[in-house]
């Protein structure tokens, strides 16, 4: 086999090597059926298994909270960014987005297509290089629903803390930082997930949320868009993406096996840390774009002193293996997204690279 790629791309993203091998072994014959899981009926005993599974190992690693459940859902996070209003905001309604870079605002954009809307706080001032502080939040009395981007994938911030929303139901969009490490599931109404950058390949979408929640859809609702439809009928009312979710089911275990996710907490933390301190202690070759109480452990933002150099970075990485850097077109420079299955040593080779790199052009 040729050498697996040091891969930082955002999304679709690196897939953890036992889970590409265990479905590799698994791939023309699952559990002795003579077929491939994708070739069988999605009402079957064998998928259904692996479809249950899937949901009550998600809602296991995060601690088992009463009254939650999982659905499986297609057309990625995008779509949630529509069901969620098209769900939750009724006349008389407003529902409150924290304005924190790129996808809070495809967020909050979908939202004013469905009904009224206003930013509870916004960094736009800051660049989106920062969080808003959150402590001090009041909301209207009418407020529907809060929606804050726990990551922001292109920009390199994260949250660190969830705000207190008391009554009003906190909706999250962990699409980038999911299962990066624990977290009260209990604070959120919603949270939702494409899962292509930390939970397996693209095609599925993940939402947990409080059962009271899912049911009653507004009745005029088309019947794919009602979260009831698919609470009523276990994520199976249409043909789910099941190769995907067996594909989350292993991720799900090979987080397991990684310590679950304090375990994977401390293994970002290394990744992270070694990056940010090369950066840091760069003597300002490299610069880090997030204000550093709000970096991401998961997108690592960062830029050289011209685009020219930046350029060169990204021509100089590709020739050695490294896959993504570059940052995303509507921001430029760079960008390493070092998600869960992001090994230790792809990181490790990468700040080799930059020491390298800086000792050429420094
Ligand atoms: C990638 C991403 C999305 C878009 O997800 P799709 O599944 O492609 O719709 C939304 N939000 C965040 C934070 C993302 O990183």
């Amino acid at each position: 086999m040729s050498k697996r790629a040091y891969n930082f791309n955002a999304g679709p993203a690196a897939l953890p090597l036992a889970v590409l091998e265990r479905a590799q072994a698994e791939f023309v014959d699952f559990k002795e059926t003579g077929m491939s899981i994708m070739e069988m009926s999605h009402r079957g005993k064998v998928y259904e298994e692996v479809h249950n599974e899937a949901a009550s190992r998600l809602l296991k690693l995060l601690g088992n909270p009463e009254g939650y459940k999982v659905l499986f859902l297609q057309g990625g996070a995008t779509t949630q960014f529509a069901m969620l209003p098209m769900n939750f905001l009724g006349e008389g309604k407003k529902a409150g987005y924290v304005k924190t870079g790129s996808w809070a605002n495809k967020a909050l954009k979908e939202a004013k297509l469905i009904g009224e809307t206003f930013v509870a706080a916004s960094s736009e001032e800051d660049k989106y290089m920062s969080i808003p502080d959150l402590s001090k939040l009041e909301l209207p009395e009418n407020t529907a629903y809060l929606h804050i981007t726990s990551n922001e994938t292109i920009e390199g911030t994260q949250f660190q803390a969830y705000p207190d929303t008391g009554s009003v139901p906190l909706i999250a969009d962990m699409s980038s930082d999911i299962l990066c490490r624990p977290f009260d599931l209990t604070q959120f109404g919603v949270v939702y997930a494409g899962a292509q950058k930390n939970l397996g390949p693209s095609g599925v979408t993940v939402v947990i949320a409080r059962e009271e929640l899912l049911q009653n859809s507004p009745k005029h609702l088309p019947t794919y868009f009602r979260y009831d439809t698919h609470t009523e009928n276990n994520s199976l009312y249409n043909t789910p993406p099941s190769f995907s979710i067996y594909m989350v089911n292993e991720v799900l275990k090979w987080i397991e096996e990684q310590g679950s996710l304090k375990g994977i907490e401390q293994k970002n933390l290394e990744k992270a840390n070694l990056l940010y301190q090369t950066i840091d202690s760069s003597g300002g070759f490299y610069r880090g774009c997030a204000n550093t109480a709000d970096r991401s452990i998961m997108n690592v933002t960062f830029r050289l002193a011209s685009e020219e150099l930046e350029k060169q970075f990204v021509k100089q990485s590709e020739l050695e293996g490294f896959i993504g850097l570059k940052g995303h077109r509507s921001v430029g420079g760079l960008r390493a997204s070092i998600y869960n299955a992001v090994p230790y040593d792809s990181v490790k080779a990468l700040v080799d690279f930059m020491n390298e790199f800086q000792k050429a052009n420094g």
